[in-house]
Order: C-alpha cells, then structure tokens, then sequence
C-alpha cells in the first residue's frame, strides 16, 4: 500500500513553512496529512511554529529591540499573541547570518505572511475539506511540553482540548498527534485518557531502539516518526528499525523528505522514495514537497 503523504510544514519546499498559503498548496497538491508545530505564546494562545524562538523565520529583531534574552533570541513565549500578529515571517534564514537555508526556494523579500493560531489554522484545513470536498487529516506536534509547563503553560493538555473542540476525538479521526519526549505521550494515553492515534517521534542521537524499547512504545503509541538516517543506514544496507518497528505492532512514518536535500546515498528523489516505499515500507512520509511524493506513491499504487 502507497504511504501516507505528510506535509511537512505545509508544502514548505514552495512557500514559507506554516503559513496558511502553504497549508492551502499542500492540501491543492494532495497531502494525506497536515503537519502542525505548536508552540504557546505568553498569555496561552497556541500558535502554528516551529521553533521556540521567533529570530530565523520572521522580523522580530527589527520590531521589537531589546525583547531578546541572553542568547540573543526572542522566545515566542515571552510575546502576547496581539505582538506576534504584527510580525512578518519570511523564508527560513540563518539567524547569524541572514543566509536562506535552503537558497533555491521562495524569496525571503516576497510575500506578506503572518503567525496563524492552532485554532485559526485548524479552522481553515476543514473549511478546505468542505470546499474541495477531499479531507485532509492534521497531524500536530506538542514542541518541548517539559519547557512550557515550566513557562506556566501546558501545551499538551490545551491541544487536545482544541483538537476536541475541533471534532478531533476518536482514534478514526484523520489525526496523528506527534511528540518527541516520551513521558508526554505517556501522559497524554495513561493521564489524560487520550484516545487519538500518537506518534513517538524518534531521531539520530537518540537512545538505541532495539526490540524490547520498541515493545514498550508499542504500548502507547501506534507509530514512530523516524529521522531517515535511523532507517536507511548505509547506502547498501537499511538499519532494521522499520522492520523491527512493524513486527512490535508500530506504524513507521519517516522524516523529512526534501528534493532540494537528498540524504548520502540517494542521487534523486525517485532513489530516496523506492528506498522508503518498497525496501523499507514505511507508512507515512514527511516531505517539503507532497506534489512529488503524491506523483510518486499515486505511480506505485
Ligand atoms: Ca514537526
């Protein structure tokens, strides 16, 4: 069966990611899922970011001088939502530098896009559901839970409340809710009663995920979100983990695809995709550029 296709940030290889223009060409170009960050600003509005910090993906250095901590960023959560809203987010750049991340995609000078809300964006990804008559399913993720709450905010607790504000609470509802810390996802299912699909988010530098590991995650989640370098491997051979994921009963879903940032060992994109869907099959994929992987799994299927 062809994988789910997962905007990661929207189609964030076209337009700058987590903006409503990008979520709109994503779902136009036929993403199964809609990928979420969700980071809390100072008075509890949960807003569609990626980082914790403003500086690489808007102007907040030239609208708000002397709002930044010692490491010379400005934290999200130490804005009200009515200043973030002022803000302008362009292409992802090196803070540092200025430098554009990834050269080759849209201009950081063009465009007027703007920070959207949880609510703001979940309520524009069913109006499009409405209008094209095709859903597409959300798939948010909690960003540092540990960090908020010791901010005052817990950000795990409110999405799942806006989620259900949403229609989003039974595990047949197209949602995956995503997170890298452990305890929280456990919280989430033991806790809080959770019955939503969730995903243990897994990366390079993480502990070893061997078979007992992945037994006791299969008894919360049902998937794992794997950084690819944890499933290709070597050019000439794959690491095991989606097999052994799969046989502890998890679905694997793999991150990020990028036509314009292959991994070592894949000359294009097509290589890199027969890796995932038919060596490894993986189940989801998380990709700047769901047209090229919709292209790709629509030929498979
Ligand atoms: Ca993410």
């Amino acid at each position: 069966m062809a994988p789910l296709v997962i905007a990661h940030r929207g189609a964030s290889g076209y337009l700058p990611e987590h903006t409503l223009p990008a979520k709109a060409l994503a779902h136009g170009q036929g993403a199964d899922y809609l990928e979420q960050d969700v980071v809390a600003t100072r008075d509890g509005a949960l807003l569609v970011f990626h980082d914790l910090y403003l500086d690489a993906l808007t102007d907040v250095r030239e609208q708000f001088p002397g709002r930044a901590r010692p490491d010379g960023r400005h934290y999200c959560i130490d804005f009200d939502l009515a200043e973030i809203r002022r803000l302008r987010v362009r292409e992802r750049r090196d803070p540092a530098t200025g430098e554009p991340r990834f050269p080759g995609r849209f201009p950081a000078a063009a465009g007027a896009f703007g920070i959207v809300t949880l609510e703001e964006e979940l309520a524009f990804v069913q109006a499009l559901n409405r209008s094209t008559g095709r859903v597409a399913g959300i798939y948010p993720e909690i960003k540092e839970p540990a960090w908020h709450r010791r901010h005052g905010i817990d950000p795990g607790a409110r999405l799942i409340e806006t989620l259900a504000a949403f229609g989003y609470t039974r595990p047949s509802d197209p949602v995956f809710v995503q997170c890298f810390d452990p305890d929280e996802l456990r919280r989430l299912r033991q806790e809080l009663g959770v019955p939503l699909r969730l995903v243990q988010l897994v990366e390079a530098d993480g502990p070893p995920l061997d078979a007992a590991v992945l037994a006791q995650l299969a008894e919360t989640v049902d998937a794992i979100g794997a950084d690819l370098r944890l499933l290709l491997g070597s050019e000439q051979a794959t690491t095991g983990l989606a097999g052994a994921a799969r046989e502890a009963g998890l679905q694997v879903h793999a991150w990020t695809v990028r036509a314009d940032q292959l991994p070592p060992g894949c000359a294009s994109l097509d290589v890199l995709l027969e890796r995932l869907c038919r060596d490894l099959r993986v189940d989801g994929i998380f990709t700047d550029f769901p047209d090229r992987v919709r292209a790709y799994c629509d030929r498979l299927a």
